[in-house]
């Protein structure tokens, strides 16, 4: 083992403060399990994440949650959180010729919910329902190892020891920058290796206008487009339309960078019109440039067949468990596919 002497002792060390890690905990506080979470930024919620703009915040990571996800829908209830209906109403554009195409109707967008204020709402309520002390922010895990009677965990030169291990980062991030001893069975350190992050290997841009004037010209919001850099866009307004945001993904670049804001802008005035030139704030979030989302060499992988695999479900050694989004055999990619491998995660720590 390591040189590196445990500073404390707890049942289960999580590492990773995403919805994943973060539900994974309350699960197991509930039951009365001693804990430790370990996140290596200086912030909570991994891809739940948000920026503030004047008094209200903006998602750059997770927007959505949908009918029939209903781990998401109760937690929400539980916790009290404000949500509102995703904004429908109006025509969609297609672009792909340089006047965009006004579709009648708007079959993009889907009926789904939005966190009024922010989806780190959830994290912000999930953490605290947590004893004070459990979660170290700056804590970076690059070693975990498995022993007969335990689990050690590195970061720094400290350690933290427990029973189970919960590995709650994104499978091909974790194995390429957490260093596990004894290495993982074959089979296993393939199929982690080669799991795609979900939205790992995307920008969102986000941009905040004085009103939601593409509503008064009868647009939703919603585009699809071919002419990029934003391939797909929609509405991302406030329950009472403040703040007035449209949003749009955008694809790695030829050149592996994310889109400026000049080209954001650009793009959106072509789409809804001059009134887009002026807007209040843009924000480019690039998950690829976020090591602790996508490690490097992990945006090309393509290989979502592996999502909610099995194996993910198999503690190794019944001691090294997965819980993030990518590991739920149920909505695997979604905030409810986290909060799916938190429950299998805590009950077979709790079983075993
Ligand atoms: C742009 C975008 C849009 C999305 N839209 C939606 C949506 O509308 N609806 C929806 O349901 N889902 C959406 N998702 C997906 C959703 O955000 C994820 O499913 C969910 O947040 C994943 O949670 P997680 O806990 O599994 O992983 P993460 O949130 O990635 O959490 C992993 C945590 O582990 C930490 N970590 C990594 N390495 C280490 C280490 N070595 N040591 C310690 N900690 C470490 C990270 O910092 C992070 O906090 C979107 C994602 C993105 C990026």
């Amino acid at each position: 083992m390591n040189e590196a002497g445990p500073t404390q002792v707890v049942d289960v060390v999580v590492v990773g403060a995403g919805i994943g890690g973060l539900a994974t905990a309350r699960l197991l506080d509930r039951a009365g399990r001693r804990l430790r979470v370990l996140e290596a930024r200086p912030r909570l919620g991994g891809r739940l994440h948000a920026v503030e703009v004047g008094d209200r915040r903006l998602d750059l990571g997770a927007t959505w949650f949908w009918p029939g996800e209903r781990r998401v829908a109760g937690l929400v209830a539980e916790l009290g959180i404000a949500t509102h209906a995703q904004h429908l109403a109006g025509d969609a554009l297609f672009h792909d010729r340089p006047s965009p195409q006004r579709i009648d109707g708007n079959p993009l967008d889907v009926s789904s919910s939005r966190f009024s204020d922010s989806a780190v709402d959830l994290v912000d309520a999930v953490a605290a329902s947590l004893p004070e002390g459990t979660i170290s922010t700056d804590t970076v895990v690059t070693r975990i190892e498995r022993g007969a009677d335990g689990v050690r965990v590195i970061h720094g030169d400290t350690s933290t020891a427990g029973s189970h291990v919960v590995v709650a980062v994104p499978p091909a991030t974790a194995v390429r920058s957490i260093t596990i001893e004894p290495p993982l069975p074959e089979r296993i350190a393939g199929l982690a290796a080669n799991t795609p992050v979900w939205m790992g290997a995307i920008a969102k841009a986000v941009a905040v206008y004085e009103t939601p004037f593409w509503r008064e010209a009868g647009l939703a919001g919603g585009a699809i487009s071919h002419l990029g850099p934003l391939r797909e866009l929609h509405d991302m307004s406030g329950p009472d339309a403040q703040p007035a945001a449209l949003f749009g993904f955008a694809p790695l670049g030829t050149d592996g960078t994310a889109p400026s804001t000049a080209a954001v802008v650009a793009q959106l005035v072509e789409l809804f019109g001059p009134a887009a030139a002026a807007p209040l704030e843009v924000v480019v979030q690039d998950w690829r440039a976020e090591p602790f989302t996508s490690a490097p060499g992990v945006a090309g992988l393509t290989a979502y067949q592996t999502y909610g695999h099995e194996w993910f479900a198999e503690p190794v050694d019944g001691r090294l468990h997965w819980a993030s989004t990518e590991t739920g055999a149920v909505a695997p990619g979604h905030i409810e596919g986290a909060l799916a491998a938190a429950e299998r995660t805590a009950e077979r720590i709790l079983t075993s």
